[in-house]
């Protein structure tokens, strides 16, 4: 059976939570749904998520703030808005940002699983690249004369490139 696509879903209005969720998981995506971006910041250093699907306007830190924080800490990872509240600013603001797509609510399902698709292929494209530039590196490593530093480095290196 393929892998199902890792889905973190934060939006503070629930009810749209729990069904856009429930359509998500019968279309092979696995979604944790979380209705603060606090929460969702929490489960993203535990879960292996591939992408995230940020709602704009919610109490505590906003869809922005949210969309900053995760890509600082998994640079990898790709994040889709979704808003019924956008404008042109918080949409150039939000791919500025790093947002991999800003997508206004009511949203067809069939347009956001293309989206939300195609965001994965780019994480997984994201995720090649950081390995490769890993193993790069530690070939170069492999040339160096002193275990020590290669060790050193090593740890360094692993560390800088996440999960
Ligand atoms: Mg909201």
């Amino acid at each position: 059976m393929d892998k199902k696509i890792n889905l973190l879903f934060v939006d503070d209005e629930e009810q749209f939570l729990l069904s856009l969720s429930k359509q998500l998981e019968a279309r092979d995506f696995h979604v944790i749904a979380v209705n603060r971006g606090e929460k969702a910041l929490e489960v993203a250093e535990k879960e292996p998520i591939d992408v995230a699907l940020v709602d704009l306007k919610m109490p505590g830190i906003n869809g922005e703030e949210t969309l900053k924080a995760l890509k600082s800490a998994h640079e990898w990872m790709e994040i889709v808005i979704l808003t019924g509240h956008g404008n042109i600013d918080s949409a150039v603001e939000c791919t500025k940002s790093g947002a991999y797509c800003y997508l206004q609510k009511p949203c067809r399902i069939d347009e956001l699983l293309e989206v939300l698709k195609d965001a994965y292929k780019k994480k997984v494209m994201n995720k090649n690249r950081i390995e490769e530039k890993k193993m790069n590196e530690m070939l170069r490593l492999s040339q160096s004369d002193s275990p020590r530093a290669i060790l050193r480095r090593l740890k360094e290196i692993d560390k800088g490139a996440g999960d």
